[in-house]
């Protein structure tokens, strides 16, 4: 039940759950939050299998000043919810170009990857849109990539199609994120000009040290990888945490790893000297 005050302010009853109070501060703090400057990139490393820095993720940030760090599977719903992700997702894109691009300047070459919302891919201008921030950032489109849920992906295959193919045409990356979570095979998403897929960290979670493996995930891992190398995608594995799930993931065919073994997402001056460390070991 939600319960109004005199000028509209959300009032709060001791019934509601800590998981439904923390909801409704979140729809009614977001709102500016970018006008605010309370919103940041992280960014986290994608390695190949000598160590090599290949590609970073940006991850949005929100820091407000009484609700503190707010974790985007929290805000981002809201944010679809509340029609903010479509200035939200432009603001991520352009400042990942940015920041890409400057990256480059400095002599440390990667590709950026940006996580896109349905409501943006299904904008009629998006190409355009994704176009113009790597024309305003001076940034190759071959030095990004969209991830796109593999929900997503499915439920608008045609759309998603469409759109994406105008992007993959100018060399633009695309890769399906979590994949394994949904239901689609990956026949249906050959339809789509993917370059990329990560396979969901569920996965690497299930994969068993001694080899065990009751849930059989190292076979499901590299029968994907096989089937994704044989469309000509790249295989990411998320969610690495343990040194042996690094070899482990790379046995079974995946060609990049991210992971908290690696690093966490970073703000970028840390992520920077992270790197630079990172290259000289
Ligand atoms: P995602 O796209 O699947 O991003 C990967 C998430 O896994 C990130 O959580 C990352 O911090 C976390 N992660 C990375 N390595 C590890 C690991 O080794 N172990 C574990 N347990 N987790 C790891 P984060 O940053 O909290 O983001 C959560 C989700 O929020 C993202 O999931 C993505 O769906 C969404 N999101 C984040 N930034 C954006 C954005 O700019 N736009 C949109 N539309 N969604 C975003
Ligand atoms: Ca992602
Ligand atoms: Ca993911
Ligand atoms: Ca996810």
């Amino acid at each position: 039940v939600k319960l109004r005050g005199k000028n509209g302010v959300q009032l709060f009853t001791p019934e509601m759950g800590a998981e439904a109070r923390a909801r409704q501060e979140t729809r009614r703090c977001l709102p500016g939050a970018l006008e605010r400057g309370e919103l940041r990139l992280h960014y986290q490393p994608q390695c190949g299998p000598r160590g090599e820095v290949v590609a970073a993720e940006a991850l949005l940030r929100w820091t407000h000043p009484l609700l503190g760090e707010v974790p985007p599977d929290r805000f981002v719903p809201v944010a679809e919810d509340l029609g903010l992700i479509l200035p939200l997702g432009e603001w991520v894109l352009r400042e990942a170009c940015r920041q890409a691009a400057e990256w480059r300047a400095r002599g440390l070459t990667l590709r950026v990857a940006v996580n896109v919302s349905p409501a943006q891919l299904g904008q009629a201008d998006f190409p355009d849109r994704v176009l113009l921030a790597l024309r305003g950032a001076g940034l190759p489109p071959e030095a990004l990539e969209l991830e796109i849920t593999e929900r997503l992906a499915v439920r608008n295959v045609a759309v998603a199609a469409r759109q994406l193919a105008r992007l993959g045409d100018r060399g633009v990356r695309v890769a399906v994120d979590d994949f394994g979570t949904g239901q689609s095979a990956l026949a249906s998403l050959s339809r789509l000009p993917l370059t990329s897929l990560k396979v969901d960290r569920g996965f690497v979670r299930d994969l068993d040290e001694a080899g065990h493996d009751p849930a059989g995930a190292a076979r499901v891992v590299q029968a994907v990888a096989g089937l994704a190398h044989s469309l000509g995608l790249t295989v990411v594995a998320e969610g690495v945490e343990e040194a042996w799930q690094f070899g482990r993931v790379h046995a079974l065919g995946c060609d990049l790893v991210q992971g908290y073994l690696l690093a966490r997402p970073l703000p970028p001056a840390e992520f920077e000297r992270w790197w630079r460390a990172h290259e000289r070991r």
